[in-house]
């Protein structure tokens, strides 16, 4: 579990390193988990990073889309106050909360950041438990294209 929880670890540190100059300095904790069919979370307040054990097996690109996407969603909450945070922290885990337009900002911020491609690489992971919430690869790949991110 270590091996894989400080390969994340090491990819995350890289990706803040050249991306987030914003997070650059925040604690948070890498964790794996065994449960539900998301492939990656983040629990805010706590400042957990989860990332499913079935993606041990994930390539370099692939791992990175996810953690980016992941890193945006940290991103996201720290620009919100705690009550906030809080709120958005456990709406967002109901089943029947819409996720789509909160997941295209974070979709939308990875674009931006840099990482169009390495989020279409891990797009049809993505929508398993959760169809229709993120951009598709086509949308991706169009509005990278659009904003000169491609
Ligand atoms: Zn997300």
């Amino acid at each position: 579990m270590k091996k894989y929880t400080k390969k994340y670890r090491n990819i995350a540190d890289r990706l803040i390193e050249k991306s987030f100059p914003e997070l650059r300095g925040k604690s948070f904790k890498i964790v794996e988990y065994n449960f539900t069919k998301t492939y990656g979370g983040f629990v805010p307040i706590i400042n957990w990073l989860g990332i499913h054990k079935r993606c041990r097996n994930f390539s370099k690109v692939e791992l990175e889309g996810l953690i980016v996407h992941e890193l945006c969603h940290m991103k996201d909450f720290e620009s919100m106050n705690f009550f906030k945070t809080l709120l958005w922290g456990i709406l967002s885990n109901i089943p029947v909360f819409p996720r789509k337009k909160l997941e295209s900002r974070v979709d939308k911020r990875v674009v931006k950041k840099g990482y169009a491609r390495q989020r279409v690489g891990v797009d049809k992971k993505f929508d398993v438990e959760h169809p229709n919430s993120y951009m598709s690869a086509d949308e991706i790949k169009s509005y990278a294209k659009k904003i000169g991110k491609w």
